[in-house]
């Protein structure tokens, strides 16, 4: 892997983050050579001018919101908050030494998702560079239609990351829909090929 912008496209690529139209402010870029500490979205700069906040110790906090399926509303968010603790699945991308902060937490409202037009926003209020469209939208029968148009329509409206996933795909969905060609007609692989290639004892620790 190189340094540079290159870089950080590779790994948010990998990680089914698509920067296209996202503005990384050059400065971080080049101020992040070790790419081997995972530096994610803690290192992007939207292009709605979205900051890292210092910690108290002077580092980097990132700040994120956290949209679930309607589907799934009653969840008490166990699942995510374990694996945001132990930078599991899509969570993977911040560092283990950098503070990261969940600043919102809601769900799209229920089919068709009419909350994702407004909740980004509050989050956005109170300090999110990044939006994280929960894993339920990803593992559900059937997986969320709008799973690609909710990633584009908060990239596009409100100029910040949008990543696909929360905490690791549990095994007993992903057995489920090996058998299912859902993410197959979907394309789910493209934005979300990191969590499907996660290590399946952790999947099954996530069961
Ligand atoms: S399937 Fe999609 S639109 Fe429907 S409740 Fe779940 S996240 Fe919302």
């Amino acid at each position: 892997m190189g340094t540079g912008s290159g870089v950080f496209a590779e790994v948010f690529v990998g990680l089914g983050l698509d920067v296209t139209g996202i503005d990384i402010q050059e400065s971080m870029l080049n101020s992040s050579e070790n790419v081997g500490d995972r530096r994610g979205p803690s290192s992007l700069q939207s292009g709605s001018g979205a900051r890292n906040e210092a910690d108290a110790e002077g580092g980097t906090m990132t700040k994120i919101g956290i949209i679930i399926c309607g589907r799934y509303q009653s969840c008490a968010g166990g699942k995510c908050f374990r694996a945001l603790r132990e930078r599991a699945g899509a969570f993977a991308v911040y560092p283990k030494e950098e503070p990261v902060e969940v600043v919102g937490y809601s769900t799209c409202g229920g089919c068709p998702g009419g909350n994702v037009e407004y909740v980004p926003e509050e989050m956005i209020k109170n300090g999110a560079q990044v939006i994280h469209l929960a894993t339920g939208l990803v593992v559900g029968y059937p997986p969320c239609p709008q799973i690609r148009q909710f990633k584009k329509f908060i990239e596009a409206r409100y100029g910040i990351p949008v990543v696909v996933g929360t905490h690791p795909i549990p095994l007993k969905y992903f057995k489920v829909h090996e058998r299912l060609d859902f993410w197959k007609e979907m394309g789910m692989e493209e934005i979300a090929g990191a969590l499907m290639k996660e290590d399946k004892k952790i999947m099954e620790a996530y069961n």
